[in-house]
């Protein structure tokens, strides 16, 4: 046994030293990835059931270890959610996000909005909102070209301060999207916390859509529900014609998924846009 720093009394078995050195390495990388730009951004585009244009994409982060080949973010995501390193993260994505906007807005004249994963560990930062509309001006970017995709997980740490942060960011042009709607206990409740543009249903929802459009009643009762708050609904997970035909029918605004097209590296993304 061994006291740290704050009188605790830590046991350490063989097992953990181990588990313990390789989340220091991970520690250890995750810094070293974002100082050698080891991690990118893919764009998963955002479609119109209605009129079939892309009106936005999905930033989703890639990291390429120089060992270890991609690593996708449900094995690091976590780690630094835990680890206080998401912060960083967050950042990084976001001015990322933003400097791919003003690039693509020099070649593409239509509005879109790149939506981007941030973690409710930032909200708790008072300064987030400032952050965020420095970086948009410094790089002269409309604040409605930006988009935060905030999930239920991920916010509940500090209420009062989230509610401050999206409203400022609202209030600037900035959309709030909640993301993976349906899958926690407080989903309903968040809807009356936060205001909010966007609702994305989860995907697990789609995946689980019948053929008749009637045998859809969770899926059309959601999309009322966000008709009623004057939300629009994006569908996540599309993956076939049939989904995207029925969602249609069901009113649902727009679909992301595989149906259209994975998350693109940003060549093939602006490709797609154009
Ligand atoms: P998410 O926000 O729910 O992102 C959607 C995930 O679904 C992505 O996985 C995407 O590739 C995948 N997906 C898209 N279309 C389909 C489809 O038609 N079928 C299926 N089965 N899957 C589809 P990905 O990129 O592995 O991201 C996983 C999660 O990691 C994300 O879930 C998000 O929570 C987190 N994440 C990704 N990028 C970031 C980031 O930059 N920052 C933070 N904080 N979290 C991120
Ligand atoms: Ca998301
Ligand atoms: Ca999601
Ligand atoms: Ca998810």
């Amino acid at each position: 046994a061994k006291q740290d720093g704050r009188g605790v009394y830590r046991i350490y078995s063989a097992d953990m030293k181990v588990q313990e050195s390789q989340e220091f390495r991970l520690d250890l990388e995750i810094k070293a990835a974002l100082a050698k730009q080891h991690f990118m951004l893919n764009y998963q585009p955002i479609i119109s059931l209605d009129t079939d244009d892309t009106i936005g994409f999905e930033a989703l982060i890639r990291w390429t270890h120089p060992g270890r080949g991609v690593i996708t973010p449900d094995e690091f995501i976590p780690y630094a959610e835990k680890n206080g390193l998401i912060g960083l993260i967050d950042h990084y994505v976001l001015r990322q996000s933003i400097e791919q906007i003003r690039l693509w807005r020099q070649e593409h004249a239509t509005a879109f909005y790149i939506s981007v994963n941030v973690s409710g560990l930032a909200f708790s930062e008072p300064d987030f909102t400032c952050a965020v509309i420095e970086k948009l001006a410094e790089a002269k970017v409309p604040a409605s070209y930006l988009a935060i995709e905030i999930t239920e997980r991920a916010l509940i740490e500090n209420i009062e301060q989230a509610r401050l942060c999206l409203k400022q960011l609202r209030q600037h042009g900035v959309r709030v999207l909640l993301d993976d709607f349906g899958t926690g206990y407080s989903s309903l409740s968040y809807l009356n916390e936060f205001k909010l543009d966007v609702l994305k249903i989860d995907r697990s929802f789609i995946a689980n859509m019948k053929p008749h459009i009637k045998d859809n009643p969770v899926v059309n009762t959601v999309i009322a529900l966000a008709k009623t708050l004057n939300l629009k609904v994006v569908a996540e997970g599309v993956e076939t014609s049939l989904q995207r035909q029925l969602l249609k029918e069901l009113g649902c605004d727009a679909g992301q998924g595989y149906w259209f097209a994975k998350a693109l590296p940003p060549a093939d993304a602006i490709k797609w846009l154009r």
